[in-house]
């Protein structure tokens, strides 16, 4: 039997939720995949515990102020050990590496993923603020590299999937579902008073604090409809979003001739986080598989944006073009940091990223730099609302 050499991954936030899950597939498949870097912002512990099993290359802690306990404790083992913003903007260039995958929350993902382009790292992205926010840029990029942009992300990865031999044939349009969070079907005054404890309750799928802050204010939804412009270069009228409380169909891709194709299966990321990592090849696993006669109501409606503006304002963005959806996400990442610290309540959110939105200057054609300009100047707006 052939035996393929060991796909080596950088896994970029590796204590979140994605990465803790990439790692469970990568342990479950010792000879598909070799753990080359590891990285996280703050949990030195799960760090360090993860370093000790997977024995990488490097790790790098972003909080500088915990480089001496990551660096102590790895201290018997033949492991570099770094630390900052920029180390991981560095690592991701080595060498071994073949893939990175991008697991980081927010906006800190844009300069490591545009060095492990520019290197010529097969991405797996799970950062979709990246492609939000500089989706000309980073496309334009893998493109000149010939680098591949596999998506991690439920519903991107159902399309892609469903693309899947259709190399040739365009797409009429994608529908994008969405579980619809746990406030669907509440009205404005409902939500007036929603608790972090409540928001933080997501009826089908279990992630980290912002992006289930972001699925209960359709502005994940919002996210996404962005990322997948730029994922399958679409226009804003080739993307729609379709409520599906259950979950289960994760999107659906519409072909010229009418034809539709969805993919399917129980709502859970290590099933996407596998295809990507594996991709092109599927990996057996033993994931609970969907039954349909446990599903015999699949639902499906429409998104109400008029209670859950920031779907609308993520329209607006992605038809505005320019550093229109820099701001918007740079907005709602001090709102939803905001609403996390108790410091506005939940409707608060969706207000801040709409003023925010109409404030900064618009911009078209933007560098690098103007984005993290806008950036700087759209979170500082943001912070006065707060
Ligand atoms: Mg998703």
């Amino acid at each position: 039997m052939e035996t393929k050499p060991k796909r080596h991954i950088a896994i970029l936030g590796s204590t979140g939720s994605i990465g803790t899950q990439a790692l469970e597939v990568v342990k479950a498949n010792p000879n598909k995949f070799a753990i080359e870097v590891l990285t996280a912002q703050n949990n030195a512990d799960l760090l360090i515990a993860q370093a000790q099993q997977f024995e990488p290359n490097c790790v790098v802690i972003a909080n500088e102020t915990l480089y001496e306990k990551v660096k102590n404790a790895l201290a018997d083992f033949p492991i570099k050990v770094y630390c900052g913003a920029n180390a991981i903007a560095d690592v991701v260039q080595m060498q071994d590496i073949d893939m990175v995958l991008t697991a980081m929350v927010g906006f800190s993902g844009l300069i490591p993923t545009i060095n492990a382009i520019k290197a010529g790292k097969t991405i797996a992205l799970a950062n979709k603020e990246t492609l939000v926010v500089a989706g000309d840029i980073i496309t334009k990029l893998a493109y000149e590299k010939g680098v591949n942009i596999l998506p991690v992300d439920s519903e991107h990865s159902a399309i892609f999937q469903c693309l899947a031999g259709e190399f040739h044939n365009p797409i009429e349009k994608i529908i994008l579902t969405a579980s619809g969070g746990p406030f669907r079907g509440k009205t404005i005054s409902e939500l007036t008073n929603i608790t972090k404890n409540e928001a933080l309750k997501h009826p089908n799928w279990a992630m980290g604090a912002k992006i289930t802050i972001d699925s209960a204010t359709l502005m994940n939804k919002g996210l996404e409809v962005i990322e997948a412009k730029w994922l399958f270069s679409l226009q804003k009228n080739q993307i729609d979003v379709i409520v599906h409380p259950q979950s289960i169909i994760h999107s659906i891709v519409q072909f010229q001739d009418g034809s539709m194709k969805a993919q399917m299966g129980l709502p859970d990321m290590k099933l996407p986080i596998q295809y990507a990592l594996g991709y092109p090849s599927r990996i057996k696993s033993d994931f609970p598989r969907f039954n349909f006669l446990q599903y015999p109501n699949l639902s499906f409606t429409k998104p109400d944006t008029d209670t859950f503006i920031n779907l609308k304002l993520a329209f607006e963005a992605l038809d505005c073009g320019g550093n229109a959806a820099c701001v918007l996400n740079a907005a709602n990442e001090v709102a939803v940091e905001a609403f996390l610290t108790d410091k506005i309540k939940f409707l608060d959110i969706a207000k801040i990223n709409e003023k925010t939105l109409s404030k900064v200057i618009f911009k078209n054609n933007c560098s690098i730099n103007d984005y993290l300009e806008t950036d700087k100047e759209a979170r500082a707006i943001a912070m006065e609302y707060v």
